[in-house]
């Protein structure tokens, strides 16, 4: 059985992964918090994004810049001028619709209408009776254009001069810091710069559960290069990206690549591919990977009057280095890892139980240490606990029958239980069983750190 996002969301509420944000408030539309095992879920994930990206990859290096930015990094980018979505009211239920997206949901995705005029669009929604997928009726208002950058103010007024803007992507200050990391890291082109955190857009539709929100966190990266090598880089990038979702545990068959035609390309890119994972709504964009051009560090270079370019010490040659940007959203990921690993399994005598398959690096919690009676077994239990405190994210859990204990741990995708029974108060040995396998071996407390860390890495 796979899950839907109902199924999904009542399993992640259970198990304390993800509520509705400000609940007790009676919410606030469209905002998730992360509980215990979602926020430990979410550092793993970005443990990992880091290290394979930055940390462990001898071609990048990390920044944590601001969320707020000098406002006229928005209008150099163009996202004062042009990060609006095409809205559309129904007028008979009020609810508030994205032209583009009313095409290509009523036409299952045959017309894709990016790029597109708002005349274009709004024509094609009237002459093919496009009906409004809330209450079915066709009584529309004009498309209007609705900018994306939430606006806030800086200081104590709240006077226009004053406006700011919460980043809509974190890029932007990757590359406002380009020359003082280049200078600093002394990295020569090609390198990247790789960036976590949080960024805001006032999305028209956000939806499909944590699939689009209006806060979300992304996951970076800038690779500046030569002019000319960009296409090469773009492919590496690609390549490299898809390795790393085979790593975060996403099955084959459940991604695909989407190239964006030539003439569908933004004005600034030569080449954008989406990596795309197969929700339960279909398949959505995942990662988009683009080929930018020089066109974010030429725009910052004119507004600002600073040089931006790259002076090639081998060659002596000055340039503007071209970027390949892989963006991807924390959250997108979260829910795809989610989807991919939580299966109902039928065992061999007939039972089911809820199986998280993910990877051990990704699993919020490593391992959970059990004592088969508390009443006999709870000090020792406490003892091993503190010893594997040391070295791991580990639980304890005296609550319950052993299965059911045992069944609470697949659940959530513990990899290892630790069980102390009546042998460990004899002979200092443990039973270890494995989350897939259910198999279980008997290990010695000398032995037990060691062994979990070799399991672990597996
Ligand atoms: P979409 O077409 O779904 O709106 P986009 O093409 O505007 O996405 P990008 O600007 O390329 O998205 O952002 C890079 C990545 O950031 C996306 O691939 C996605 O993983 C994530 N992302 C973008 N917008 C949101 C959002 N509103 N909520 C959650 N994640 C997001």
């Amino acid at each position: 059985m796979s899950y839907n996002l109902d199924q999904l969301n009542a399993y992640c509420k259970r198990y304390g992964f993800i509520y509705q944000g400000s609940e007790i408030y009676g919410g606030l539309a469209n905002t998730w918090d992360y509980g215990p095992l979602g926020a430990s879920l979410k550092n793993n994930i970005k443990k990992l994004w880091w290290e394979e990206f930055v940390s462990k990859n001898p071609l990048n290096v990390g920044l944590d810049s601001s969320i707020l930015l000098n406002p006229k990094t928005w209008e150099a980018t163009g996202h004062v001028s042009g990060f609006k979505d095409p809205l559309m009211d129904c007028k008979q239920c009020k609810s508030r619709h994205r032209a583009d997206n009313l095409i290509s949901q009523a036409t299952k995705n045959q017309v894709d209408a990016d790029g597109w005029d708002y005349q274009q669009m709004y024509d094609y929604i009237i002459e093919n009776k496009i009906k409004c997928p809330v209450c079915g009726g066709f009584d529309y208002t004009p498309i209007r254009e609705f900018n994306l950058m939430f606006k806030t103010h800086q200081g104590v007024t709240t006077e226009s001069i004053n406006d700011i803007y919460l980043r809509p992507e974190t890029a932007q200050g990757i590359f406002l810091n380009f020359k003082n990391v280049q200078r600093t890291s002394r990295k020569k082109v090609p390198f990247g710069i790789g960036q976590i955190g949080k960024s805001f857009r006032n999305e028209i539709t956000p939806g499909n559960y944590i699939f689009r929100t209006r806060e979300f966190e992304q996951m970076e990266m800038e690779f500046f290069c030569k002019p000319g090598t960009e296409l090469e880089w773009f492919a590496y990038w690609k390549k490299f990206a898809l390795a790393f979702l085979k790593k975060a545990g996403l099955k084959e068959e459940s991604v695909k690549l989407y190239d964006h035609p030539k003439e569908k390309l933004s004005f600034y890119s030569n080449a954008t591919t989406d990596i795309l994972y197969n929700y339960p709504w279909g398949f959505d964009e995942l990662w988009g990977i683009a080929s930018r051009t020089d066109y974010d560090l030429r725009r910052h270079q004119e507004y600002s009057g600073e040089k931006l370019e790259y002076l090639d010490p081998d060659t002596n040659e000055s340039y503007l280095p071209y970027v390949i940007e892989p963006a991807l959203g924390v959250e997108r990921l979260l829910l795809a890892i989610l989807i991919d690993n939580l299966e109902e399994e039928t065992l061999s005598d007939g039972e089911t139980r809820t199986l998280l398959r993910i990877s051990r690096a990704l699993a919020p919690i490593k391992i959970t240490v059990l004592p088969l009676v508390k009443k006999y077994q709870g000090d020792k239990a406490e003892e091993v606990y503190n010893q594997l405190l040391e070295d791991f994210e580990v639980t304890y859990d005296d609550t319950g029958n052993i299965g059911r204990r045992y069944r609470r741990a697949d659940a959530i995708g513990t990899p290892y239980c630790v069980t102390i029974d009546e042998q460990t108060l004899q002979d200092d040995t443990v039973t270890i069983r494995e989350r897939d396998t259910m198999e279980q071996v008997r290990v010695s407390l000398d032995n037990l750190n060691e062994f979990l860390r070799i399991e672990l890495k597996k």
